[in-house]
């Protein structure tokens, strides 16, 4: 897992659904419900009884409001925690209060949905937040010394040509986080987004319910936002947005660099090691320079 500190990671999730309505998400007005801050603990505390000291909070979004986060760390504060965690939420809500709270409670790395480096994008996605936002949010990361990571979307309505997407990928490296995770832009079933697309004709809006009734039936179910670009333009856009960040002299010199462990190192090894094999299988591959 990026970014993880203890030999031994698990998984836990506190909550399910989103109060936001990002339309492009499956999570898109699922109703928010989450469990109490002292059941949660209580997984915690069985964790840690098994030697598991670290744990990646997977919801949805891990921080509903500034008051919950502050509860939660409070109550691992009372308990007498000692465990690293990280979570994945939004820029808009984020505090640099909430970010060094939770950075005191154990707290090491923080992913979140930008989404867009571009305002139009961050307009398009309703992430209600502007790009000087997103970089408020990332320097108060490095600040407070927690790792960040940023997850870009690649592809959609806005980004037109290769180099918008380029450009989008220029902003996303000035924005410098620990690590991004860049994924291309999927219309998923049942969101506005999937709508769109389907009304504008890019797919039929019945193809998921067919695939659904009959998965021999042969309907194509959209993978990718093709209004602009096609399916293996974005793709060629992606690897040179992973090769492009994490190939970078400054990303590897910084790894090095918070090497905490000697696990640390192994995981970093066995990680580049991985992207070099990926690499050496994808070698005849054109790409477009930056
Ligand atoms: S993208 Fe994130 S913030 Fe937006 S609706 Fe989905 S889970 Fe919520």
């Amino acid at each position: 897992m990026p970014g993880a500190k203890q030999p031994l990671v698990t998984t836990a999730i506190t909550s399910r659904g989103c109060p936001h309505s990002c339309p492009f998400c499956f999570t898109y007005t699922k109703q928010y419900r989450v469990r109490s801050i002292d059941n949660i603990l209580d997984e915690m505390e069985h964790s840690i009884s098994l030697g598991i000291t670290e744990t990646f909070f997977v919801d949805d979004l891990f921080t509903p409001n500034a008051a919950w986060a502050m509860k939660f760390c409070d109550g691992i504060e009372a308990r007498g925690l000692k465990f690293n965690w990280g979570y994945k939420t939004t820029i808009a809500g984020t505090t640099r209060e909430q970010i060094r709270r939770c950075k005191e409670a154990g707290a090491t790395k923080i992913h979140f949905g930008v989404e867009s480096m571009h305002n139009e994008g961050l307009a398009v996605h309703q992430k209600h937040c502007d790009t000087d936002d997103v970089h408020r949010v990332f320097k108060w990361c490095r600040e407070e010394s927690i790792r960040s990571v940023a997850y870009i979307m690649v592809g959609g309505p806005h980004e037109t040509t290769r180099d918008s997407i380029l450009g989008n990928l220029n902003e996303a490296l000035k924005l410098d986080p620990d690590y991004a995770a860049f994924a291309i832009y999927t219309p998923y079933p049942n969101t506005p987004t999937f709508d769109e697309g389907a009304k504008m004709g890019l797919y039929a809006a019945d193809c998921w319910d067919r695939l659904m009734k009959d998965p021999l039936c042969g309907a194509e179910v959209p993978v990718v936002w093709e209004e602009h670009l096609s399916k293996e333009d974005l793709l060629d856009l992606l690897k040179i947005c992973h090769r492009k960040f994490y190939f970078r002299p400054k990303f590897i010199a910084r790894q090095l660099l918070q090497l905490e462990s000697k696990q640390e190192l192994k995981r970093l090894a066995s990680g580049a090691i991985s992207l070099l094999k990926l690499e050496m299988l994808k070698a005849d591959s054109p790409e477009a320079p930056v």
